[in-house]
């Protein structure tokens, strides 16, 4: 079993949503199933209706998963389990205050040494604990042994006892923290490898060393994914527009090729275009790149524009808000321009909006139009200007540029020629 454990807790960024692909492409090449776990233990983050528009956007990316998973619905398996640890003393009742740790940590900071917890209360005699009305959380006790992490992408790696520290894993409060809800339900999910980002890499040897603790003797393997840096080489944020998959959807970027995109970047594929289902066939996740990946909005624009090219003419036409073929191929012309489905619309409204002329050419347009509207239908475009201009007496400048402005709604653009093949079907709706 895989999972994804996406936080509710803003916009769906691209680092995620890459984690979520890389998740479904290896559940379905191990033909595995894979689960959706919102981790939504963090009440004050947690962001209402966010759940649902990550589910959306999977759907969106042809993304399959066989359940969701709140892990706040675990959080009773959470605490029985806490209690467990307890009971067989690998874990143990804190009673120091927050004040008091901060304090400790200063005074680490000040020594220039890393903060580790001092085991003050992790052999308290029974009396003192089962008397003690303050409030506690509950700490694991640091493991005894160096932890070696098996990873796809950053080979093997080892974690000291030191490291892994003496943390916490139940609050005062009594809610489980993001280390063990989450080591616990992959354990209770049967998970055989995580994928995740390398943000979370220092957690790894924490959630290992609780199932260990808890006697899950199964090694869950991982995959930690290098970070997307942006332009400036620096991390991709929340700041960054082109970070968060709803502004590249609501841009014009597709599914299919935001996704291209992401699996080819810091990576080695066998091309450059090509379908989710088709990386499935070769997708190799030791061949991850172990730098950073970085983002080229122009290298998606590029593989957006392949991924346009490739619809059929009825599919893009839906994509400008239309749905026939002839306006699908009129699209496709106005490809050479646009590489983004706004874009494209950007082309294609005007052609049918009301127009706005340019003062110089206002008085022949309107002559124009009106020649227009009284011509009979041509199949050819050489018929249809031949007769406009003889009808309309209007030559040279005069003639070109109303009719492109009058037939495209621009200054510039694409040969008229061309485009009339699929405009003729269209006069009346186009001159009003
Ligand atoms: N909820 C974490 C996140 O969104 C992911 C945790 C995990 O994959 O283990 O970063």
């Amino acid at each position: 079993m895989l999972r994804f454990a996406p936080s509710p807790t803003g916009d769906m960024h691209i680092g995620n949503l890459r984690v979520a692909l890389f998740n479904y492409i290896v559940s379905q090449q191990k033909k595995e199933d894979l689960i959706v776990r919102i981790e939504d233990t963090d009440k004050e983050r947690n962001i209402e209706g966010k759940d649902q528009e990550i589910l959306d956007i999977l759907g969106l990316f042809d993304i399959k998963y066989s359940q969701v998973i709140h892990q706040s619905q675990n959080f009773r398996f959470h605490s029985a389990m806490a209690l467990q640890l307890v009971h067989e003393k690998k874990a143990f009742a804190c009673f120091c205050s927050p004040e008091w740790l901060e304090k400790k940590r200063e005074e680490a900071k000040e020594a220039k040494k890393p903060y580790r917890y001092d085991d003050a209360c992790a052999e308290l005699p029974h009396e003192l604990v089962i008397d003690n009305m303050n409030p506690f959380t509950i700490r694991i006790k640091r493991p005894t042994e160096n932890i070696t992490i098996k990873d796809y992408i950053k080979g093997e790696v080892t974690f000291k006892p030191e490291d892994v520290d003496s943390f916490i894993i139940m609050r005062q409060d009594k809610t489980p923290t993001y280390n063990f809800a989450c080591a616990v339900d992959d354990m209770l999910s049967d998970i055989s490898i995580v994928i995740r980002g390398e943000d979370h890499m220092s957690n790894t040897p924490k959630q290992d060393h609780i199932r260990t603790s808890l006697n899950y003797d199964k090694k869950i393997e991982y995959a930690h994914l290098p970070i997307i840096l942006n332009d400036d080489g620096k991390k991709m944020s929340k700041r960054d527009d082109a970070s968060s998959v709803k502004w590249l959807l609501e841009e014009g970027y597709l599914p299919s090729a935001i996704a291209n995109y992401l699996i080819l970047i810091g990576n080695k594929t066998p091309k450059e275009i090509f379908t989710l289902q088709e990386a499935i066939e070769w997708f190799d996740l030791s061949a991850i790149s172990k730098s950073p990946a970085r983002f080229d909005i122009n290298m998606l624009k590029h593989i957006n524009k392949k991924h346009l090219k490739n619809l059929d003419a009825k599919e893009l036409s839906r994509y400008v808000g239309f749905a026939d073929a002839e306006i699908g191929e009129l699209a496709r012309i106005y490809l050479e321009e646009a590489g983004t489905t706004k874009e494209l619309k950007s082309k294609i409204a005007p052609i049918f909006a009301k127009k706005e002329i340019p003062e110089e050419f206002a008085e022949s347009a309107k002559i124009m139009a009106e020649t227009i509207k009284n011509a009979p239908y041509f199949e050819e475009y050489d018929d249809f200007k031949n007769y406009i201009m003889k009808e309309s007496g209007l030559k040279g400048k005069n003639f070109f540029k109303p009719l492109r402005y009058l037939l495209t709604g621009a200054g510039h653009g694409p040969d008229v020629a061309e485009i009339y093949k699929y405009l003729k079907n269209y006069i009346g709706a186009i001159i009003k």
